[in-house]
């Protein structure tokens, strides 16, 4: 098999030119939408599995398509309806193209299951510092009531689905350059169950769920990171004709805030001084997460130094421990100085001993 020829490409062909054959040809014998070749569409399929994968197609460089790392395994399972295309964003209008949009069903994990369901949760600073109970409003298919979820009108009984005899499971037998194999794929008409209606719920139609919106309560605990997941087993998709639910996938992103920074569990600001705190220390109040507190500047403190107060940043999460807020410490010299203050200055030069030529012009007030 000459991969590079399948897809009418030259063997130096960029990622993006062999993305862009794999394209044209897929959706030129594709059944749903090209001439329908199923044969010529399954070589282009196979031919773009090796060629758009880097690693694949090394191999495939160096040692044809007898080389380790292909063979029965890697093409055995194909099925036109399960192929999994790895598109990087730009192939969707494919993907949409050949199973109408269905992303719903082509997510589905087991015969039955409900999709999982990934959503983008905003929520403020002090919000993931502290927790917060936000209720999330999630369009989604949730089980039929008329039918409790079986799909079928109630009275009536579920029957055995002839297409797979209840197995839930097409097995075929395909025929490829490794020989045959034999290969099971999810059955399409009782999508995996096993048993279709023998009369179809009027309310959903025998699917046994409907898309409806809901409104879930979510707990994000103290201290949760920006990026976190959080997984609410069963609280995705319902699933088909009674099949156990996807999970709700709660993708975090924590807000940033204007005066505290934060890096995991610490929290970090910065505090401009006068160069005589630093010099003689002092006791100061810091606007922390957890409100007002004293924190002491002791004498001789460097410009660029930083200060701790302990226990004042982020809970952790599942622990007692709690990060610190780390206080950057900035020193301010003054751009003026009043007549007496020059002359204490200048008193102070005398008395350090500093053989220092002062350069007052433009320094008084
Ligand atoms: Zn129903
Ligand atoms: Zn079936």
């Amino acid at each position: 098999m000459d991969y590079y020829k399948i897809l009418g490409i030259e063997k130096n062909a960029s990622d993006s030119e062999i993305k862009k054959a794999y394209r044209k040809l897929a959706q030129q014998y594709h059944p749903d939408t090209g001439k329908g070749d199923e044969k010529k569409f399954k070589e282009v399929t196979e031919a773009y599995e090796v060629l758009g994968d880097k690693q694949k197609r090394a191999q495939y460089d160096q040692f044809g398509s007898a080389g380790p790392g292909f063979g029965a395994g890697d093409f055995g399972g194909f099925d036109f309806k399960n192929v999994n295309f790895d598109f990087g964003g730009n192939f969707g209008d494919i993907f949409d193209t050949f199973f109408g949009g269905g992303q719903r069903t082509a997510r589905k994990k087991g015969p039955g299951k409900g999709g999982d369901i990934e959503m983008v949760l905003q929520i403020s600073f002090e919000e993931a510092i502290f927790g917060v109970s936000k209720e999330i409003e999630v369009s989604a298919f949730t089980n039929c009531e008329h039918c409790k979820g079986i799909g079928a009108e109630p009275g009536t009984q579920l029957k055995s689905c002839e297409n797979c005899s209840g197995t839930g499971q097409q097995v075929r037998l395909q025929r490829t350059p490794f020989g045959q194999i034999q290969t099971a794929s999810t059955c399409q008409n009782c999508e995996g169950a096993g048993r279709i209606p023998e009369k179809k719920c009027k309310n959903c139609k025998g699917e046994g769920r409907l898309l409806k919106t809901q409104r879930i309560k979510a707990r994000i605990p103290a201290g949760i990171h920006d990026q976190a997941v959080i997984r609410l087993t069963g609280k995705g998709e319902a699933g088909f004709q009674g099949g156990s639910s996807g999970d709700l996938f709660l993708h975090i992103s924590v807000a940033p805030n204007k005066e505290f920074e934060r890096i995991k569990d610490d929290i970090y600001t910065t505090k401009h001084i006068h160069v005589l705190q630093a010099i003689l220390g002092d006791e100061i109040t810091i606007k922390t997460v957890h409100g007002d507190t004293k924190l002491i500047i002791p004498a001789g403190t460097e410009s660029g130094s930083s200060l701790k107060l302990k226990g004042y940043g982020v809970p952790g999460i599942g622990s007692s421990s709690k990060g610190d807020h780390i206080v950057k410490i900035r020193i301010d010299i003054p751009k003026k100085l009043s007549g007496k203050e020059k002359k204490l200055y200048d008193e102070l030069v005398k008395e350090s001993m500093l053989d220092i030529k002062p350069q007052s012009k433009g320094f008084f007030s």
